[in-house]
């Protein structure tokens, strides 16, 4: 019998004996207490559903105890939990093989991490090896992590400590098109996005090159000409969702190999189809960057991460013994295997460019209709609505603004993520296999919880 403790239990538990951040981490202002979770929805102890439009911040890629995910787990639970991979057993090695089958060569030798960020602390770690250099350049708004390490790339103020980290790390500006000093309203079509195309008729986008040139200046006072690397999310997460200028990354890519420096991309929150049928949202920007992180998605919210690179620069961990004990754990790459299933078999990749260019004309409609939505963007199920004061100064709209409309639309069952330097981004992040009518019922939800939002001021 499994035993459900009240939600009173559970903030008293809380309370007494979590680290005090988990009350922070409760998200709302009455918190949400769970029962339950299958596919896109979550039930609370009282029985009442919410459409999950977060997913653990991204991390149910396929849907909450997903059939083909649970079954592959299960199976794999029965017959061998542990070995430190210090003996030969199938899974990782079927897993690193179909994961490899998703890369452009030489994207090929795969190493498997428990979480993100240590995915990129191992990333840092192989950059420096490889080029020999220290320096690495990170966006601001970027988060890459909360270890020592992978917290110095993070550019998001909120989760830094004032302790001595992100040694040689490096910060410039995010091509942020909406928010950044440079930009305008043509600049909406430039950015990589579901179904528009850009509408740039000079040949050549300005705000990407004003970018460019700040890059290039970051490059040239803060690091000695030699960089280890460059690390970009394809498509900005926590930040807020933020999308580059059309060709600006593979720019500042071709800027960082000049330098001796090596690519990383991300793919922690943006990969496993998150983005769409291309899986990887490094690919819309016509680049192969020379490393890349994933995480969160990849076993559908069992702890697991992986860096994927060249053969040349995975050699390089062979200079000293390199050792995880859970990293490529049995359960984590059947649940893995399972997942990458599901995206191609199951066509849930797929179905993130449909439900995901849907969702984004539907919010485009509400982006008319009211004035606080300043900007709506993403591609395939990684959506960010970035909401305003108004539509001429882009002020962030406050957070006590932005925090009842978010507790509106959990009360009314929609389950919203916030984000953005500022905190000014909800964030829409479904499970992969929501529907075109869950996305209507999110639509009619945020429009109720718009319009309430009006009729307060
Ligand atoms: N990279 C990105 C883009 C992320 O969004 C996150 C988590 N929010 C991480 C890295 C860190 O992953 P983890 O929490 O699994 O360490």
């Amino acid at each position: 019998e499994y035993k459900f403790l009240s939600e009173q239990q559970m903030m008293e538990i809380r309370k007494r004996y979590c680290g005090p951040t988990t009350m922070v981490n409760t998200y709302y202002k009455k918190p949400v207490s769970i029962r339950q979770g299958f596919m896109q929805w979550l039930w609370d102890l009282n029985g009442k559903r919410y459409l999950d439009f977060f997913s653990g911040v991204a991390t149910v890629s396929v849907g909450h105890c997903h059939p083909r995910v649970n079954a592959a787990a299960k199976k794999q639970m029965e017959r061998l939990w542990h070995t430190t991979n210090i003996y030969l057993h199938s899974p990782l090695h079927e897993y690193c093989e179909k994961l490899a089958a998703l890369f452009p060569e030489p994207l090929k030798s795969v190493y498997l991490t428990n979480s993100g960020s240590e995915a990129n602390d191992l990333a840092m770690l192989l950059a420096r090896l490889y080029t020999g250099n220290f320096d690495i350049i990170t966006f601001r708004g970027a988060y890459h992590g909360g270890s020592p390490h992978s917290v110095g790339l993070t550019r998001v103020g909120s989760y830094r400590f004032p302790v001595a980290t992100g040694l040689g790390c490096h910060q410039t500006m995010c091509p942020d098109v909406y928010s950044g000093i440079w930009g305008g309203s043509h600049c909406r079509d430039c950015v990589v996005q579901a179904d528009r195309k850009c509408s740039c008729t000079s040949g050549s986008c300005h705000a990407k090159d004003m970018y460019l040139e700040q890059l290039k200046d970051t490059l040239n006072t803060s690091t000695s000409k030699s960089v280890a690397g460059f690390f970009a999310e394809p498509i900005q997460g926590v930040g807020g969702v933020v999308q580059y200028p059309k060709g600006y990354l593979k720019e500042a890519f071709k800027m960082i190999r000049e330098r001796g420096g090596v690519c990383i991309a991300d793919e922690v929150q943006s990969g496993f189809g998150r983005t769409g049928k291309d899986i990887w949202a490094f690919k819309a920007h016509d680049v192969i960057p020379d490393i890349v992180t994933m995480a969160k998605g990849i076993a559908n919210g069992f702890p697991m991460g992986a860096v994927i690179t060249s053969r040349d620069i995975a050699d390089t961990l062979t200079r000293a013994l390199h050792f995880n004990t859970f990293g490529g754990n049995p359960i984590g790459c059947a649940a893995g295997s399972a997942v990458i299933d599901a995206l191609l078999e199951d066509k849930l990749a797929q179905n993130s460019t449909e439900v995901g260019t849907y969702l984004l004309i539907g919010l485009a409609k509400l982006q008319s209709k009211f004035e606080i939505i300043g900007d709506v963007r993403g591609k395939g199920l990684l959506i960010g609505v970035e909401m305003v004061k108004d539509k001429i100064t882009r002020k962030p709209l406050p957070n006590v603004e932005m925090d009842q409309i978010f507790e509106d639309c959990k009360d009314m069952g929609l389950l919203l993520g916030k984000g953005g330097v500022h905190g000014q981004t909800f964030r829409m992040k479904p499970p992969l296999c929501v529907t075109k009518a869950d996305a209507d019922f999110a639509l009619a939800v945020f429009e109720l919880a718009l319009k309430r939002h009006e009729k307060r001021q």
